[in-house]
């Protein structure tokens, strides 16, 4: 029998938590080829998400495993503590929010089964659920983000993947505070499998995604794993070096052969703020890399767990 660990990031999802883990059960109740490990991790949650999972952590139809953090610390880093606690042949990530159905979980384990040479399955949104902008940006993301990095992303791929032990233990070689999930997939290889998907409508709660933490996520993918934003300074200052080269000769030649006077103040007042802008802009690329390196630097733990409750004795 084949094991398949389950890591469920839980932040706030307490009235998801009980279907999921029906659902699961269900799903697997009558397979002759796979036991199920569930690895929930409670990322700090302020609801009652902690007590359903102790709860869950009773049954005694599949192996149970309950991390708690100390604190929110975001789904990127209870992946993370995922990995490190899984221990199966396949290891799955899986959201709680019912929106990833886990049924679909046996779709891909069965591919792996099937197909030796493949070592990750992964579902992407074959259709967007969200709206037309949203869809467009996102679109965006993933064509600039492949254009300037070395890692490929599929455009709507997302975390719902399962993948062998071999891809596991690679991914935990990656032990960085930075962590953009997507690229690390990308970056470690392995041959991957996609299948498209729809994912469902949340059942309880909301999303804990908003566009400026969409942002957020954004920049930090291209600056963990690009450096060409950092050539723009250079390339930006060349070009104006330039183009000012230009500028100052039609206006030396206006002076000396045509006799033509220069209206200075306006000219000046917008170089000066257009040079300017651009400067602190350069600056600002700069400082979002050298804020990554103070982060990596201080080697801070990825989390820290503050209790952990398992069936499995
Ligand atoms: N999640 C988490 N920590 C966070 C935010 C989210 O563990 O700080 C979990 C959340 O409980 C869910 C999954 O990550 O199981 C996906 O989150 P969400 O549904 O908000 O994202 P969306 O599906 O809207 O992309
Ligand atoms: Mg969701």
């Amino acid at each position: 029998m084949k094991k398949i660990s389950m890591i469920i990031p839980c932040y706030n999802e307490e009235g998801n938590v009980q279907l999921f883990f029906e659902n699961a059960i269900k799903t697997y109740k009558d397979s002759k080829k796979y036991i199920i490990e569930l690895i929930f991790i409670d990322d700090g949650s302020k609801d009652n998400t902690l007590n359903e999972l102790k709860e869950i952590a009773k049954t005694k139809e599949c192996i149970v495993k309950v991390l708690s953090f100390s604190r929110n610390f975001g789904k990127e880093s209870v992946i993370y503590a995922g990995l490190n606690a899984a221990t199966g042949d396949y290891t799955v990530l899986i959201d709680a929010d019912m929106q990833q159905p886990p049924s679909l979980t046996l779709k891909m384990a069965e591919l792996l089964d099937k197909e030796e040479d493949v070592d990750c399955v992964c579902y992407y949104q074959s259709k967007r659920i969200e709206g037309k902008l949203m869809s467009k940006v996102k679109g965006l993301f993933y064509k600039t983000m492949n254009k300037i990095s070395d890692v490929e992303l599929k455009q709507g791929a997302s975390d719902f993947r399962m993948f062998r032990a071999n891809v596991r233990k690679a991914l935990l070689l990656l032990d960085e505070r930075c962590r953009f999930t997507k690229g690390i997939f990308s970056w470690v290889g392995f041959k991957t499998s996609y299948l498209p998907y729809t994912p469902e409508k949340r059942v309880h709660g909301t999303s804990k995604w908003n566009p400026y933490k969409l942002f957020k996520y954004a920049m930090e993918g291209i600056v963990s794993f690009s450096t060409k934003p950092l050539k723009l300074a250079t390339f930006l200052g060349l070009f104006l070096s330039i183009l000012s080269g230009i500028y100052l000769l039609v206006v030396l030649i206006q002076k000396i052969f045509i006799g033509i006077d220069i209206p200075g103040y306006p000219t000046i007042i917008t170089l000066i703020l257009l040079l300017g802008g651009i400067q602190l802009f350069c600056i600002g690329i700069i400082g979002e890399y050298i804020s990554k390196i103070y982060l990596e630097s201080k080697d801070r733990p990825i989390y820290i767990v503050k209790e952990e409750i398992s069936n499995d004795k």
